[in-house]
């Protein structure tokens, strides 16, 4: 399959593997680091709701090593929570102790975890890291997939060096250990910590949170000069018009950044965002390389039974809820003439579950955002619907040259 431009998303002919779409979450946090769950309960959580596959992402750690974490009331692991863990678990699996009159309850590790919950082709856990690094006031967050071991934060003199130091030590992280790694840039808007330029101005980056579900993300652009959604827009038009970064596609992912795993409504809950992967095999290397191709989008809630692109048409038909109703936009930017920047805009707009796009030839790519009118069942912000949006493509050559073949 042709990587980067034209042909991303294609169907399986009899001579391909074939695929399915997996549902999966790349970040959640765990007492491990600063969420407030033992990681079990987290994991049960997403095996438990439909998902195939999950990435526990604490800050600056792995599931890794011996941990023993303090059981107390007013803490994160107050005694009724060790309870109800002991009550839904196997007889043995929780292990307490007491020392020097602190109890604590030891921490399973990512093998534990795999043992007690991976099923072949049903759930599989994908281990990772939040690498989570600042400069001055900003906060760069990068989320690293398919580790085998922790990655060190990287620093750098400035917020632009600070990420391309991490993205470096992700990719040469996946050089080492010859393996498919994935780093995305997460939550730009957090603390109003990255600019239009992070997105698009970097080596080696491909991927970013459009929809993190952590209330402080600010993915609607209330304190920061641009939604993330328009972030997104404005870093393809620098890549693809004026050759910013190395010039690719950026993608993006929605997810939750759940710390707060005993409730519904709450600053960062699971089921918020996740994303869907087309891939051969519910396996990490699979999981990873089908992203890194592009073939996967994001949602909060709207799921697709089919999604093709060669490059000439987008096709994409939403599964549909009964009584739900979606808009289908296509947004994109055309290529200018001169030194007038593109803008990106919506270039077709429908209603109903089903939608193509044909390219005229003179998009730099053109991405679908389906929007639902059923509520979010567990929203970032009240009243907000559930969505989903597709990656960007990039006309095939010779795109729009022949007539319509559907009139
Ligand atoms: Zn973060
Ligand atoms: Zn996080």
């Amino acid at each position: 399959m042709m990587l980067g431009a034209g042909v991303l998303l294609q169907a399986a002919t009899p001579d391909e593997p074939s695929t399915r779409w997996y549902r999966g979450n790349t970040h959640t946090h765990t007492l491990w680091s600063d969420g407030d769950a033992p990681p079990e309960h987290a994991v049960r959580w997403y095996a438990d709701h439909g998902y195939q596959f999950l990435v526990l992402s604490d800050h600056n750690v792995m599931q890794e090593g011996e941990r023993w974490f303090e059981i107390g009331e007013g803490g994160r692991l107050t005694p009724a929570r060790v309870r109800e863990l002991v009550e839904r678990s196997p007889e043995g699996w929780v292990e307490t102790r007491e020392l020097e009159g602190t109890r604590s309850m030891r921490l399973k590790d990512l093998g534990e975890l795999k043992a007690a919950f991976e099923r072949p082709e049903s759930f599989l856990l994908i281990p990772g890291e939040e690498v989570t690094d600042r400069y001055r006031m900003a906060e760069i967050h990068l989320n690293a997939l398919n580790l085998a071991g922790v990655i060190e934060p990287q620093r750098g003199e400035s917020v632009a060096a600070t990420i391309q130091n991490n993205l470096d030590a992700i990719a040469a992280h996946g050089r080492r250990h010859q393996r498919p790694v994935l780093g995305h840039l997460n939550h730009p808007n957090f603390r109003t910590s990255l600019g239009v330029e992070h997105l698009a101005g970097l080596r080696g980056e491909r991927f970013f949170e459009v929809y993190n579900g952590h209330r402080s993300a600010d993915n609607e652009g209330a304190s920061a000069p641009d939604s993330t959604e328009a972030m997104w827009d404005k870093a393809l038009v620098l890549r693809l018009h004026e050759g910013a970064g190395d010039g690719g596609l950026l993608y993006a992912l929605a997810t939750d950044d759940a710390h707060d795993h005993y409730e519904v409504d709450a600053v960062s809950v699971p089921g918020r965002g996740w994303i869907m992967v087309r891939a051969e095999r519910l396996e990490a290397d699979s999981i990873i390389e089908a992203m890194r191709r592009g073939d996967f989008y994001a949602s909060t809630g709207v799921a697709l039974r089919s999604l093709e692109s060669d490059g000439r048409t987008i096709r994409l038909e939403v599964d549909e809820r009964p009584g739900v109703a979606y808009t289908v936009e296509f947004i994109g930017a055309r290529a200018t003439d001169g030194d007038r920047r593109p803008l990106a805009e919506v270039l077709q707009s429908g209603t109903g579950p089903r939608a193509s796009y044909r390219f005229t030839g003179d998009e730099l790519y053109v991405r679908a955002r389906i929007t639902s009118d059923r509520a979010h069942p567990r929203p970032y912000a009240a009243g907000d619907l559930e969505q989903a949006w597709t990656q960007p493509v990039r006309p095939a050559k010779g795109a729009g040259d022949e007539p319509d073949p559907e009139g």
